[in-house]
């Protein structure tokens, strides 16, 4: 399939999931549903946005395993909320009295930059996991800055959803423009 087709009809589900989502949480009441339904909605809007990076990496047989890792970090920032309560009960970890290190964006960019230098791929993986996943919060809570409770206020749904459409586009576009720097060096003298 033409991957340019992928990658739009993949930025309008980015578009389109979170709204969907948001639609059908109104008809569901249960804690555990409810909570399974937000998590794994972080985890399609990260898949997705994966493939907007890398439209090849969704062969059926044999996904990537960038895809594969995106759908498990994307999950397991939430991970925190129980952390957060210090428990592993789920009615404790949705009253967690603040948000945890893994919702904490400035930290996450610190933990991103040290990736980038070890290794730019995992990186750039790690960057398409955690920031929309931040971005969906932040319709509710705004974005967790620093510790103990530095956060902006809640950002407008029109700005999160433009920006999660967004940013594929940009990692794309660096990744492409950075990959020549990230050959292995024996390449250089390879000629
Ligand atoms: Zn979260």
């Amino acid at each position: 399939m033409n991957q340019t087709f992928i990658k739009v009809f993949c930025t309008f589900l980015l578009g389109t999931i979170p709204h969907m989502a948001d639609y059908l949480n109104e008809f569901v009441y249960a804690s555990l549903p409810r909570a399974l339904l937000d998590n794994m909605t972080h985890v399609a809007i990260g898949v997705v946005s994966w493939i907007v990076v890398e439209p090849s990496s969704i062969k059926v047989q044999r996904p990537s395993r960038s895809l594969i890792a995106v759908a498990v970090l994307s999950s397991l920032i939430d991970i925190d909320h129980f952390i957060a309560a210090r428990s592993i009960h789920l009615k404790n970890a949705l009253r967690a009295p603040y948000r945890g290190i893994f919702h904490c964006s400035g930290a996450m960019l610190v933990v991103n930059v040290i990736m980038f230098c070890l290794n730019f791929h995992w990186g750039v993986v790690f960057l398409v996991s955690w920031v929309p996943h931040h971005l969906r919060d932040a319709v509710r809570r705004g974005i967790f800055l620093l510790p103990p409770q530095m956060s902006t206020d809640p950002l407008p749904n029109i700005v999160v959803t433009l920006l999660t459409m967004t940013l594929p586009w940009v990692v794309s576009l660096v990744q492409g423009k950075m990959s020549p720097l990230n050959q292995p060096i024996r390449n250089v003298f390879d000629v």
